[in-house]
């Protein structure tokens, strides 16, 4: 079974919005186990819209449309639907009245174009649950191929595909599969170290078919190892999944820091609540932004009791404090550690400084940082080297912090 799908819309060939939805509609594809060879965008026209529908009806067994379903003039994917199988529009009297009825309890006055909505090529289904009244999604039948469309808006568009295509396309693709994928998420190896460490793999796959291994590098948030896997039934897949996943985190060991959804701070968070262990933190080159990623996570609070910025060097001293003398030196970031979990009372104590630039500071070179950890009775500084602008740097500094929590949190 092959699906392609076609984004409609001029403003994202002009590049005003990004076409997430077809993205998106991808990642849905691959777990009812169809195939999805092209993704097209074209623009609000009538002509182009019918060409390219013309196209992927001829190589794909369903095309799903998003895009183009609203009441303006602009709106044109019903009529493109409508040339294509070759049938009239007709007025679909259930969803008039429905459209007719909204406006009157706003006692709004409906402009005629709302009409539009309510047409729907012969032959074809509309799909007003869960949305009555609103652009509905039609499902079209062209022989034994089938074309969905779908509003444009990424909510609307959502509802009705998990609700109405998904289903409908696992159905017509019969007990064909399924594709489960799962993203490592790494820190700390580049994306060349990483493909070399998995080469092997990768080349052993490539014979049997049964797995992908794909990378992604997501900048400052690590490289992300993609693992996709096709078997006959969920549960065969996952399995193959689990397998992989198991050799992937063999070779590539402990620079794998989540799954899927999980962000460095969300695993950092996750440590701190099983050890049932609290954090504080005092940060200088940061400027809260590590206090601000950690207080990101949802139900943080009973693990993080703050985190206080001590930017100026009089700060350090009085409230963490630090002896009169320089403080982007490694025994600065101990005390600031250790600073930050006496005065909030916390188990953990996490103090960061360093150099984030253009210049710079006690002839120490910009990217320069020390990250002091206060864990039990161990107290430990490292010192890193970091590239880039000062933003760079200080996102740097963050995530790299939070990796050293997180090993550090491992360990104990
Ligand atoms: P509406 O009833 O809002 O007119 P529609 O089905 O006609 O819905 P469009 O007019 O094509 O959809 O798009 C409506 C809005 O949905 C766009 O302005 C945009 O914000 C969003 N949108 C449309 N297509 C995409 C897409 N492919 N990816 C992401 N967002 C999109
Ligand atoms: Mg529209």
């Amino acid at each position: 079974m092959r699906c392609e799908i076609v984004a409609v819309g001029t403003e994202l060939l002009l590049g005003q919005i990004v076409d997430t939805n077809s993205s998106w509609l991808g990642e849905q594809l691959t777990t009812v186990g169809v195939d999805s060879h092209f993704q097209t965008k074209v623009g609000d026209n009538h002509q182009r819209i019918v060409s390219v529908l013309r196209q992927a009806l001829d190589r794909s067994d369903a095309v799903l449309v998003t895009g183009g379903l609203g009441p303006t003039q602009d709106d044109i994917t019903r009529e493109a639907i409508a040339a294509v199988l070759g049938v009239d529009l007709v007025t679909d009297e259930a969803i008039a009245a429905t459209i007719a009825t909204r406006f009157a309890a706003r006692s709004r006055p409906m402009p005629a174009n709302n009409l539009r909505q309510a047409q729907v090529p012969v032959g074809c289904t509309a799909v007003t649950d869960p949305f009555p009244g609103t652009a509905p999604g039609l499902v079209c039948p062209v022989g034994d191929k089938v074309i969905y469309a779908v509003p444009g808006v990424p909510s609307e568009m959502r509802t009705i595909v998990g609700a109405v295509v998904l289903p409908d396309l696992a159905r017509r693709a019969g007990n064909r599969g399924a594709i489960v994928s799962r993203t490592l998420r790494t820190w700390g190896e580049s994306e060349s170290g990483i493909a070399e460490k998995l080469a092997g793999r990768i080349d052993e796959l490539d014979d049997t078919g049964a797995a992908t291994i794909a990378f992604l590098a997501s900048g400052i948030e690590g490289i992300k190892v993609r693992i996709t896997a096709k078997a006959d039934t969920i549960e065969a897949a996952q399995a193959l999944l689990d397998a992989e996943e198991a050799l992937a985190r063999a070779v590539i060991g402990d620079h794998v820091f989540g799954v899927d959804d999980d962000t460095m701070e969300s695993v950092v968070v996750a440590l701190l609540r099983e050890r049932d262990l609290t954090l504080a933190t005092a940060e200088s080159v940061t400027g809260g932004l590590i206090s601000a990623r950690i207080t990101n996570v949802v139900g943080v609070s009973p693990v993080f009791r703050g985190g206080i910025v001590s930017y100026a060097t009089d700060v350090k001293y009085d409230l963490l404090d630090l002896p009169a003398g320089p403080v982007v030196t490694a025994e600065a970031a101990e005390l600031m550690a250790l600073g930050a979990r006496r005065v909030l009372d916390a188990d953990v104590g996490l103090g960061i400084t360093g150099v984030a630039g253009p210049s710079e500071q006690e002839n120490m070179p910009v990217g320069t940082v020390f990250v002091g950890l206060a864990v039990g009775e161990s107290v430990t500084v490292d010192q890193l080297r970091l590239p880039g602008t000062r933003s760079q740097v200080r996102d740097y500094a963050t995530i790299s912090a939070l990796d050293m929590l997180r090993r550090r949190l491992l360990a104990s």
